[in-house]
């Protein structure tokens, strides 16, 4: 087996090398009567089938950079590695140092755009992956009509593209209005859960859930710190 690495210059020759194998137990063994026997047939076929998972492989680590041709049905192929332009991938490839690239920014749509007819049919992006234990969920997704209760009247769900990271119980997410942060709470009572601007709120509570706000001379918002629950516990078990 060839070294897996993906610089273009070994990736295309191990693409080509794949190829020409394929080429070679078609031509020899698979085109039609020429395999010997049934089982030969078989043989033969297992091995270009495996052949073909590589291709699949290498090809994941081909950036096109040869550009396309046209081929039948109006589709583009790459002049390296074979593959349609825009063809739905099946496996990622990942290399294990340095930071990993999947997927592209994708940005909410435009508002002009209008509504699909379902959830499934808005759909532009719904992915999510566990890394090294923190979850991070992406989703893109057009206006659709959505029914979230039995029997109501269906509602507009509004394009969104929303980011949601979840790590050690805190969970975050960010969306085309709002950056949302949840914490990991105690048991909470059912339907009893009360909201207010920070202004709005008494000293006293204030002082249960220290939040630190930044910002600039003119009052420019740069950030806020929240402080862990746990940190939290141990200032109350102190004081
Ligand atoms: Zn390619």
């Amino acid at each position: 087996m060839p070294k897996i690495v993906s610089d273009q210059k070994t990736v295309k020759q191990n693409i080509a090398h794949v190829l020409r194998l394929m080429d070679f137990l078609n031509d020899r063994y698979l085109a039609k009567g020429r395999a010997r026997t049934r089982k030969d047939f078989q043989r033969f076929f297992d091995i270009y089938q495996m052949l073909g998972t590589a291709w699949e492989y290498f090809s994941l680590q081909c950036r096109h950079g040869k550009g396309f041709r046209r081929v039948r049905d109006g589709h583009q192929a790459c002049w390296i590695c074979g593959k349609i332009r825009g063809a739905p991938q099946t496996e990622v490839l990942l290399n294990v140092k340095g930071p990993k690239v999947i997927g592209r920014f994708v940005p909410s749509p435009p508002r002009s755009v209008k509504t699909r007819s379902s959830e499934k049919a808005a759909m532009v992006v719904d992915d999510a992956i566990r890394f090294h234990g923190a979850t991070l969920k992406v989703r893109v997704h057009h206006s659709y009509p959505s029914r979230l209760f039995k029997g109501k009247d269906s509602i507009a769900i509004a394009k969104d593209r929303i980011v949601e990271l979840k790590e050690r119980g805190v969970g975050i997410s960010i969306d085309d209005h709002l950056v949302n942060v949840e914490w990991p709470g105690g048991k909470r009572q059912r339907g009893k859960i009360y909201g207010g601007l920070a202004f709005e709120l008494p000293k006293k509570l204030l002082a249960k859930f220290p939040i630190l706000f930044s910002y600039g001379p003119r009052g420019q918002f740069y950030g806020l710190e929240l402080f862990r629950p746990s940190a939290n516990q141990s200032r109350r078990r102190t004081s």
